[in-house]
């Protein structure tokens, strides 16, 4: 299991700092590094009735004063500068290299301290190597990766207002990321967001008429007809979905029916890892660059740990549909929804098992 300290910024951001080794007791943060403006107003969120959802108005994300120059990162550990002094990063001073760190957003989508409470933002910091992906982190910071993502959704759904905790990750500029240092961030909403409501509904339906969890059975089929497994573990199963909505998406789950990811065992944390970087290394592999993508943690409502019609999975969406062709959400899928695939999710499927790539072992 990992350590862990927590603190509070001075404008009572949380940091949150995990490592394999115990904290020396003389571990605190000598500066808070950057804190949010006094002028920050918490977002709202007005009821969009057309569509039947909510949208979050965060209109102070606008005036973020902070933009850090280009040549230094903010997710990066401080580090003292020639004179001695040290440049404000989101990483408080004095607290070393960190392993893993989760910090709150500076300017979140969604907050507890507005009026009505709508849920919490955090960034999640994978390594403290600036220039490494996911993909490239060896196993076991993949794996503490997976705890840090566990303790982090245990945490915050311990908070009556939070309905839904939702780990993701944006990875590329062709998807919008503007920070290059590997992280990630989790957004806790107050009520179920449309995507997820809509497979809940969904995976309700299939339990009513069949009595099993809508992934389970999924994933039975797809171990079944075997055409789109792209990883097949011992518990953790990864495939092109039967109905992909991109060409290169991949979902990844647990054989054993886990409504939450805190409910994973740690033999299945440890084969997650493997399953990730494997999956990350075989897109980096497809096209020889990179590849962006996003990642979503879909999950039970918080707190659902008895769920029976719905259990934990990852979608990964790449936005490439060749090396050198992106997939735009276009007229029709950004107007009404509907998605066209021009590939064969069994070609594709094929396509990224067919690549071999060399994960490395656990001990580094
Ligand atoms: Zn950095
Ligand atoms: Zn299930
Ligand atoms: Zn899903």
């Amino acid at each position: 299991m990992l350590h862990k300290f927590e603190w509070r910024k001075p404008d009572g951001r949380a940091w949150i700092q995990y490592s394999r080794a115990p904290f020396a007791k003389d571990h605190q943060p000598t500066a808070a590094g950057l804190v949010r403006p006094g002028t920050w107003t918490p977002p709202h969120l007005r009821w969009n009735a057309m569509r039947g959802e909510f949208v979050s108005i965060s209109a102070s994300r606008q005036d973020r004063p902070f933009l850090p120059p280009r040549e230094y990162c903010p997710l990066c550990p401080t580090t003292p500068l020639a004179d001695g002094t040290q440049l404000d990063t989101e990483v408080p001073h004095g607290v070393g290299n960190y392993e893993w760190a989760v910090f709150e957003n500076m300017f979140p989508g969604l907050s507890l301290s507005g009026e009505t409470p709508t849920g919490k933002c955090e960034v999640v910091l994978y390594s403290p190597r600036h220039d490494s992906t996911l993909a490239r982190e060896p196993l076991s910071q993949i794996e503490g990766l997976v705890h840090v993502w566990q303790d982090r959704c245990k945490e915050i759904s311990r908070d009556p207002n939070i309905e839904f905790v939702f780990p993701f990750e944006n990875k590329g500029t062709e998807v919008g990321v503007t920070l290059h240092h590997p992280h990630g961030q989790i957004y806790a909403f107050n009520h179920l967001p449309p995507f997820i409501k809509n497979e809940h509904l969904a995976a309700q339906a299939h339990f009513e008429k069949n009595k099993q969890c809508l992934i389970c059975s999924l994933t039975e089929n797809e171990l079944k007809d075997k055409n789109r497994i792209v990883f097949e573990g011992q518990e953790i199963v990864a495939f092109i979905p039967f109905a992909a909505r991109y060409p290169y998406e991949v979902h990844i789950t647990t054989r054993a029916h886990r409504p939450l990811l805190q409910q994973l065992t740690p033999s299945e944390c440890r084969e997650l890892s493997i399953a990730l970087k494997t999956i990350l290394m075989k897109y980096d592999a497809l096209f020889g660059f990179p590849m962006p993508y996003i990642m979503a943690h879909h999950q039970a409502a918080a707190r659902d740990e008895n769920c029976s019609h719905y259990h934990w999975h990852i979608e990964i969406y790449p936005p490439y549909r060749t090396a050198q062709k992106l997939k735009y959400l276009a007229g029709v899928e950004s107007g009404t929804g509907f998605f066209i695939n021009d590939t064969y999710p069994e070609e594709k499927a094929a396509e990224l098992r067919k690549i071999e790539v060399d994960i490395g072992s656990f001990d580094f």
